[in-house]
């Protein structure tokens, strides 16, 4: 409901809607855990194991946060899973490293995957339209989630961690709200396409 009313040319609304539109976006931003344009990686970097872990808001990966139905949404959600699946091009991390992946990861409900909290009990779908604005509004939002382990035979190479193809393959990715833990200590940072380049 609230990506249709956003969706529409302001100059159509009027000026009640508008307004209401205006403050959902509002109460949203305030939750903090999800921002559009905002993604958040945790990177920790120990001897040779370099672990990456993205949580992004699923607008800034694919436009969108509803499952894809139709063949251009599921192109998009397919495009975008082939990108984070290759996390050695998609983290530019260099080759003087020598990091090969052991694990990798991907959950989203945009991947088919259940949301966590919705499943438990049984199946009432139905339940949903009876509870509140509050309840829906959960249903609205989606991220996706990338877990990565690398081990890095050279790992002295890691001198920085360059997001500026993250920024260049996502452009709807504003700011990335980065937890870095390497060889000198943990550091909270905010990466931009302009500063992409961490130190670790
Ligand atoms: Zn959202």
């Amino acid at each position: 409901m609230r990506r249709l009313l956003l969706a529409l040319p302001f100059a159509l609304l009027p000026l009640a809607i508008a307004h209401a539109a205006d403050e959902h976006e509002h109460e949203h931003g305030s939750l903090g855990a999800h921002e559009h344009g905002v993604g958040r990686l945790n990177a920790v970097l120990d001897g040779q194991a370099l672990e990456l872990e993205l949580d992004s808001p699923a607008m800034n990966l694919v436009g969108f946060e509803h499952l894809a139905t139709t063949p251009a949404d599921k192109a998009k959600v397919a495009a975008a899973r082939k990108q984070l699946e290759n996390p050695l091009a998609l983290f530019n991390l260099p080759k003087g490293a020598g990091c090969v992946v052991s694990t990798q990861e991907l959950n989203s409900p945009l991947f088919g995957d259940k949301p966590e909290a919705d499943h438990d009990d049984d199946d009432d779908d139905h339940d949903h339209d009876a509870k509140d604005g509050a309840h829906e509004h959960h249903h609205d939002h989606s991220e996706i989630h990338a877990h990565y382990q690398f081990t890095c035979a050279t790992p002295t190479a890691l001198s920085n961690l360059d997001l500026t193809q993250v920024f260049k393959t996502f452009p709807a990715t504003q700011k990335i709200q980065v937890q870095l833990i390497g060889p000198s200590g943990q550091q909270g940072v905010q990466a931009t396409a302009q500063a992409a380049t961490l130190k670790f």
